[in-house]
């Protein structure tokens, strides 16, 4: 497989322009595609701050800077799509939508593109079968924010062929990034473990067990935790939290995954965390 260098993005949130930067950082050429032009000037917006954060601490060379936008387009049209050797799907947690949507970039792409899906828990196996090439189907899944986070779990659905698993192994080394494999089950390793840690902060919090505050400092000065678990949960999205949890009580059909009915009133409040400047926290 030749050097990926052309790649697109689907999704302009804040995973699409995360994976669009550190493509971008690299000299890879992306069209970075949503349906939202709000989302396409705020993700551009993002990029921009986020890459002269980067020359500011001295981690990026200055003219690296005009390098990495001049490297995003962002767009709409999916017939961009069909010089591209990588489509990386990064739109709404949503079966149905990424299905529709993987249905258009497989219609659009050429026959040899990789096509990726940075989804947190939908299975990789069933989005790839709903495409004419489950073998060059594959889970790329980025940690937020995409441009400090080490690590990419990728995942190798049932069809995957080696070829597949070795090129996006090598993209994301050569994007600094450490992959690590994993199958394809509900949530993966990551969101398996980590999503009924934040929905049984949620109930905690529910219960009355303790405040936010006191539930996150708990949390992150007894188990060494970075951030805690209810901040976090506000960092990744209200919705992508309680739609990651839906998966799991209904793929892996255990009620102990069921998400806590406060973080259910929260989405429906629309507080979906930072995103939308209120979650368990105000922004
Ligand atoms: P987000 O809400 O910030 O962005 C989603 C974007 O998808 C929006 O801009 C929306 O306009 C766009 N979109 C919706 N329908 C579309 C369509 N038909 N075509 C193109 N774009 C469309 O969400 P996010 O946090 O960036 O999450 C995106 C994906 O990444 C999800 O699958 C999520 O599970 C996964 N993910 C999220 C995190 C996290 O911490 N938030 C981490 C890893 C993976």
């Amino acid at each position: 497989m030749a050097e990926i260098n052309r790649v697109a993005v689907i999704g302009a949130g804040q995973m699409g322009n995360g994976i669009a930067q550190v493509m971008a950082m690299q000299g890879i050429h992306v069209h970075m595609l949503d349906v939202s032009p709000e989302a396409l000037k705020k993700g551009m917006e993002t990029i921009s701050k986020s890459v002269s954060k980067l020359v500011e601490k001295g981690k990026l060379q200055p003219h690296m800077q005009s390098v990495a936008l001049a490297h995003v387009v962002p767009g709409s049209d999916y017939g961009v799509l069909k010089d591209r050797q990588l489509v990386i799907e990064a739109a709404t947690e949503n079966l149905d939508l990424k299905r529709r949507i993987f249905k258009q970039i497989d219609d659009a792409a050429s026959e040899g593109a990789i096509l990726a899906s940075n989804t947190s828990s939908i299975s990789i196996t069933t989005l790839a079968a709903g495409t004419k090439r489950p073998r060059k189907f594959i889970g790329m899944h980025f940690m937020n924010p995409v441009p400090l986070m080490q690590l990419v779990e990728v995942i190798r659905g049932l069809d995957t062929d080696d070829e597949t698993y070795r090129t996006v192994m090598e993209l994301a080394k050569r994007l600094g990034k450490t992959p690590v494999a994993c199958n394809d089950f509900p949530g993966f390793v990551s969101n398996r473990i980590l999503l009924p840690m934040i929905n049984e902060a949620v109930y905690a919090l529910m219960e009355g067990v303790a405040d936010a505050e006191s539930i996150d400092q708990i949390m992150k000065l007894g188990m060494n935790h970075p951030m805690g678990p209810l901040a976090l949960a506000d960092l990744i999205g209200l919705d992508t939290c309680l739609s990651i949890m839906e998966v799991l009580q209904r793929d892996l059909g255990d009620s102990k995954y069921r998400p806590c009915p406060l973080l259910k009133k929260y989405v429906a409040a629309g507080h979906l965390g930072r995103k939308t400047g209120r979650g368990f926290y105000k922004y």
